[in-house]
């Protein structure tokens, strides 16, 4: 098969309610890594306008931070079947990358600062409470290492090893995990909850962080694992994506692993 023969189609949860922190970023690397290698990319808007057909369609699911008002609109705008098909899709392995506001929406539920508990759609054993409006507020640059096991064997075929994660933090909700796997170990910065050392959570193909950064430039290689594992969900075969030209994003990386003191495996 060619690969202008393979088609991606990105849902994108909430545009404009959904993309604090340059979290649209996500979308935009997926699509253009994608779009580099030949393949034809569709982004596809998963709001309030979605039909339950267009969530059937999509491949890979990109779901952005928000404040809690915009939140709180999403968590009450996604309920009844339009929730259920979101969840099936994730359920059956439909890969998916969530920052802060919305691994908060994926699970149980969310308690803001001001106003009352919001329901989730509890597809992540996992809750998140905000301690109050005056607490401080986990802001910062995070590194952390991937523990969720078949992210990390995945990225260990791909790529010969597992890279650490970094991004940057902005939330005042506290994640508490239930059964779920935690995404991975904090090296640097909060994480969930600034207690337990764990960040992010992983469920089925789908990864859950506080990082933002937007985390995939800064972390191609999960874009890539996005991108294989929609494809390998899409057309039951593996593929191994062409190599790109990532100097850049390496050179910003070390320079972050520098200015952060955290030494990186050779
Ligand atoms: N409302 C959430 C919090 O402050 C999410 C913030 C975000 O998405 N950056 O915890």
């Amino acid at each position: 098969m060619n690969t202008e023969q393979f088609e991606l189609t990105i849902g994108w949860l909430y545009p404009n309610l959904m993309s604090t922190y340059g979290d649209r970023g996500n979308v935009i690397c997926i699509q253009q890594r994608a779009q580099w290698r030949g393949y034809k990319v569709q982004v596809l808007p998963l709001d309030q306008n979605a039909s339950v057909e267009d969530i059937h369609k999509v491949d890979v699911i990109v779901g952005g931070g928000a404040q809690d008002r915009q939140q709180e609109i999403v968590m009450r705008d996604l309920s009844g079947v339009k929730a259920d098909t979101i969840r099936d899709q994730l359920e059956t392995g439909t890969p998916g990358v969530f920052t802060c506001g919305s691994p908060q929406l994926l699970g149980h539920y969310y308690e803001p600062a001001l106003g009352e508990r919001i329901d989730g759609l509890g597809l992540l054993d996992l809750v998140t409470k905000h301690p109050g409006a005056d607490a401080k507020r986990c802001i910062g640059n995070v590194v952390i290492e991937v523990s969720a096991s078949q992210l990390a064997q995945d990225l260990e075929k791909m790529l010969g090893s597992v890279p650490l994660i970094i991004g940057f933090e902005n939330h005042g909700g506290r994640t508490y995990l239930g059964k779920v796997e935690a995404l991975g170990r904090v090296v640097k910065g909060y994480g969930n909850n600034g207690e337990d050392g764990m960040e992010g959570a992983f469920y089925r193909n789908a990864i859950a962080t506080y990082s933002h950064g937007p985390l995939l430039p800064k972390n191609p290689f999960l874009a890539d694992w996005l991108i294989q594992t929609a494809f390998k969900q899409k057309y039951q075969t593996e593929i191994s994506l062409s190599a790109l030209d990532d100097t850049l994003a390496n050179q910003a990386r070390e320079a972050m692993f520098k200015r952060l003191g955290v030494n990186t495996p050779a």
